[in-house]
């Protein structure tokens, strides 16, 4: 298999998708694949609470939260977000970058129709991420939302805020990379498709007494309460995804859980870091306080080769390099499923192309 650097759809790890392959055709012995059973079975059922027990393992959530397996991805929590949360008060979001401009987007729609406010507390610009000084919260916020991880930029918040509302947190190109202390959240989610699992699942852990805020106008699907109620199982869930994704769990305890994936995350985002700044060839630009230690843009002092760096590189089997066209140049995201070596291989390439071009 290649090393795949891509943002989302990311890498899977492996061991994982061989299990997967060798339960696909006769899953348990049941003489059908999981993705062939009812989601209302007692063996589905199992298989979900499973799922869910070992993430509530792996990230220490405590009974105070709901954990929901919803479809849409992180996208339509955007819109989730709102209709659940901003209950006629003003909702603070924090700009760091594509995606949190995204949601505040979402966010203003509904400011629009009436369902509350929405305050900019303060704006990014991409490299670097506001001084708190500069900061712009309002007085009882209904929530405050952040992107922990811009996986376009590369801009990293390693601190959670601290603020008096309920932190919102997109953490989709973050989960289960770094410890975190669910309990300073009001909600977290993520689409799974970097860290956790394929595409389709999307994960939402909420603080059970935020649950009785939405809005008349939330669908029902939508609906946190509701999809706690009914075990996220209101409509089909991703069944497939949300089993993948159990076996993901599975699979980073076994490797020591959060905190040592963690170790080796930073240790592979150091490597790659040290190779740009030891040269003058390749450059990020974002402030080092904040460089995201999963998704490293960078770019090359002659953009005019940046053809060249990404033919060469598939050809040496490291594959989807090439960085957002909102910043252009180079990506090269190292979610958990990438191993040191693979980064050492990136590295290695990168200094032998410098070596040939610079
Ligand atoms: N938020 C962040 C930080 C992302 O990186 C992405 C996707 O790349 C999204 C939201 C959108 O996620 P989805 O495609 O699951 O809707």
């Amino acid at each position: 298999r290649f090393a795949n650097f891509c943002a989302g759809p990311a890498a899977m790890p492996t061991v994982v998708l061989e299990r997967a392959q060798r339960e696909l055709l006769d899953w348990q012995g049941k003489g059908s694949s999981v993705m062939e059973i009812s989601h209302r079975s007692a063996d589905y059922i199992e298989v979900a609470e499973r799922a869910e027990a070992n993430l509530r393992k792996l990230m220490g959530i405590s009974d105070d939260y709901a954990v929901l397996f919803l479809q849409g991805g992180a996208a339509l929590q955007f819109s989730a977000i709102p209709l659940n949360l901003m209950n006629g008060g003003t909702a603070d979001y924090l700009t760091t970058g594509a995606w949190s401009q995204k949601a505040i987007k979402e966010a203003e729609r509904y400011a629009a129709l009436g369902l509350g406010k929405v305050n900019l507390v303060a704006a990014g610009d991409g490299t670097d991420v506001p001084d708190v000084s500069e900061w712009q919260l309002s007085d009882n916020a209904a929530y405050f939302h952040y992107c922990p991880n811009e996986t376009i930029h590369g801009v990293q918040i390693f601190d959670t805020p601290k603020v008096n509302a309920p932190i919102v947190a997109d953490f989709s190109s973050c989960i289960l990379s770094e410890p975190v202390n669910v309990n300073d959240f009001g909600l977290i989610y993520a689409g799974a498709q970097k860290n956790i699992g394929p595409a389709g699942l999307t994960i939402v852990i909420v603080r059970k007494d935020l649950l009785d805020r939405a809005s008349a106008f939330c669908p029902n699907v939508m609906n946190y309460k509701n999809q706690f109620d009914n075990d996220s199982m209101l409509n089909t869930p991703a069944t497939f995804a949300w089993y993948l994704s159990g076996l993901v769990f599975e699979w980073l305890l076994e490797q020591g859980g959060v905190e040592a994936i963690a170790v080796q995350n930073r240790k592979k985002a150091a490597m790659l870091y040290e190779a740009i700044d030891g040269s003058d060839f390749y450059s990020n630009n974002v402030n080092p306080k904040h460089r995201s230690i999963m998704n490293v843009p960078f770019r090359l002092a002659d953009d005019g080769l940046d053809k060249l760096f990404l033919e060469e590189n598939k050809k040496a089997g490291l594959l989807n390099l090439k960085g957002h066209r909102v910043v252009g140049g180079m990506r090269a995201s190292i979610y958990n499923a990438i191993t040191p070596e693979q980064v050492a291989a990136l590295v290695a390439f990168m200094k032998e192309f410098e070596a040939r071009h610079g």
